[in-house]
């Protein structure tokens, strides 16, 4: 069992620390092997995902990262920017299956914009394709064309998906809906765009082989709308690659806790790359008080999706349960009435509760 450790940029090393020594504490075996990517992979490398980082990838079983970028490497050519180094890892181990839990701890309810009737209790999962869609779609550019008369800057992009792309992220989220509440809402915009109207047709086919899963159907424009007015609608939501990328930060936001939002990313066999849905928060790197609870909680998902040791996973995220009702709280959550705690602290903490 082997896991692929890539600590990133800004907060990724201080957070990844705390998820470590938690996957540590559990003491089941797991061989652990730290890699470079991102900015730091540039800085030693010239590249974002070297090589060296591939190989590693590639053998083990399940990556865990913290997260990559920052304001020093914004200027770079595209190519060699931090985030390529995250696109690249997706496509070359094929996880073209995103799965990303919003859930609002009751000890949370407040930190939502929302009210809290509206959110309390929410717990949601989007289903996001990642390996196709308008985001890989060849052609694309921006050249200087001859339209209307006058040569002017043209700027174009492809959207397109196979069948077979398209049921196998149906197939992950019907299985995923399955094991949670049994409903699934497709979401497209097939009133405008041909390639979501087969995206509709064959989330209708699939639905044949799930015949215990409810399975709707509603536009990315109602469904971004839904969201906000009545989340809790919801049991898993599964969209294309674009879509989803909107949705399921819109989705993450109605928690008002980026800190605490895990996700994964799997391929057809469930190896898969797990990281907290924040970003390397270069306002508050170095300073020890980033929340490192979407990792940890990053490190239960992998435990379950690609270890199957689903008690070990619970116990995981029990633990985090139990800090929260212990009142501590990092600064990205804290309010009046709880304790501040820094990223040591609180993985101190997940650590006694565990
Ligand atoms: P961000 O998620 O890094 O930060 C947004 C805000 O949330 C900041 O105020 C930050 O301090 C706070 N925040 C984020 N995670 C936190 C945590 N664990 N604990 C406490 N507070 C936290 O998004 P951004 O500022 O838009 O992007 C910063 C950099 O991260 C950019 O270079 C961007 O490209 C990169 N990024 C990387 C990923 C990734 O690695 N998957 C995802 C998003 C953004």
């Amino acid at each position: 069992m082997k896991i692929c450790v890539l600590p990133g940029d800004g907060i990724g090393p201080e957070i990844m620390a705390e998820a470590v020594r938690v996957l540590e504490a559990l003491e089941l075996g797991f061989e652990m092997e730290e890699g470079l990517i991102g900015g730091g992979a540039v800085d030693a490398t010239g590249v974002p995902y070297p090589e060296a980082t591939s190989a590693l990838a590639r053998a083990a079983d399940a990556i865990l990262l913290g997260a990559v970028g920052g304001p020093k490497w914004d200027t770079l050519p595209r190519e060699q920017r931090p985030e390529r180094g995250l696109l690249a890892i997706r496509k070359e181990l094929g996880l073209f299956a995103n799965l990303r839990p919003a859930i609002l701890y009751p000890e949370l309810a407040n930190a939502s914009s929302l009210k809290p009737e509206v959110v309390a209790g929410l717990d949601i999962l989007i289903v996001r394709e990642l390996t196709g869609d308008i985001y890989f779609g060849q052609p694309r550019g921006i050249e200087m064309r001859e339209v209307d008369g006058a040569q002017q800057r043209y700027g174009f992009n492809t959207m397109h998906y196979t069948e077979s792309e398209i049921r196998r992220i149906g197939r992950v989220a019907f299985e995923a809906a399955r094991k949670r509440g049994k409903r699934l809402c497709s979401v497209d915009k097939m009133n405008v765009l041909e390639t979501t109207q087969l995206w509709r047709d064959v989330m209708s086919e699939l639905a044949a082989d799930y015949p215990d899963v409810e399975l709707s159907h509603m536009l990315v424009d109602n469904a971004a709308m839904q969201l906000v007015r009545a989340p809790k609608q919801f049991d898993v939501m599964v969209t294309g690659n674009m879509f989803g990328d909107i949705l399921s930060d819109e989705a993450s936001m109605l928690t008002g806790s980026i800190g605490m939002l895990p996700s994964a990313s799997l391929d057809e066999h469930n190896k898969g790359l797990y990281e907290p849905s924040h970003g390397s928060a270069p306002d508050i790197a170095g300073q020890g008080v980033a929340n490192p609870l979407a990792t940890i909680l990053s490190a239960a998902m992998m435990l379950r999706y690609t270890f199957g040791h689903e008690e070990a996973a619970k116990r995981v995220e029990d633990a985090v349960k139990k800090v929260l009702a212990q009142g501590l709280r990092t600064g990205d959550i804290y309010e009046p009435g709880t304790r501040r705690v820094g990223t040591r602290e609180m993985g101190d903490a997940v650590l006694a509760a565990l």
